[in-house]
């Protein structure tokens, strides 16, 4: 039985491997539906890697965020631990004795970080030449023991004193 080539239309014999007349290979019929169904089957695979690819992309994309949250996260708690830092920077029993003992030159204010009350306290103490150091002593006086007693418990920039 003979058949036909796919290339040329030529009548080819039925075991010829190769057309006489165009030279082109035979491609049996059984063999290209073997390809086809290959063929559909490497599409499906590809589909299936595209969907494996878009599938990773988007855990990846959510890992990404995840990092970016953590980090985010990391730099608060990190803002947050400068904070208790600064928090526990100042000392309340020496704020109160430089209060009680050097009040009269403003040191626990300047300490405290309270500049304006400081420099008043010093100037009232220095420009009468010492005649009235003892308003200035007395109210820094006073505000060391505020400062020991925890009516006064913070610093100029509002973090509490520390014990
Ligand atoms: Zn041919």
């Amino acid at each position: 039985m003979a058949k036909t080539c796919q290339n040329c239309g030529a009548t080819m014999e039925d075991s010829a491997l190769y057309c006489v007349v165009c030279g082109a290979k035979y491609i049996d019929p059984n063999v290209n539906q073997n390809m086809n169904n290959m063929n559909n089957q490497n599409n499906f695979n590809n589909n299936m890697n595209n969907n494996m690819n878009y599938q990773n992309n988007f855990n990846n994309n959510m890992n990404n965020m995840n990092n970016n949250m953590n980090y985010q996260n990391y730099n608060q708690n990190t803002s947050n631990m400068n904070f208790n830092n600064q928090a526990s920077y100042k000392s309340k029993v020496c704020a109160g004795l430089l209060g009680i003992f050097l009040g009269a030159l403003g040191v626990h204010n300047f300490y405290l970080g309270y500049t304006g009350k400081g420099i008043a306290q010093l100037l009232i103490s220095v420009l009468s030449l010492g005649f009235l150091s003892w308003v200035s002593g007395i109210w820094g006086f006073i505000e060391g023991i505020m400062i020991l007693t925890g009516s006064i418990n913070k610093d100029a920039n509002g973090n509490p004193l520390s014990d």
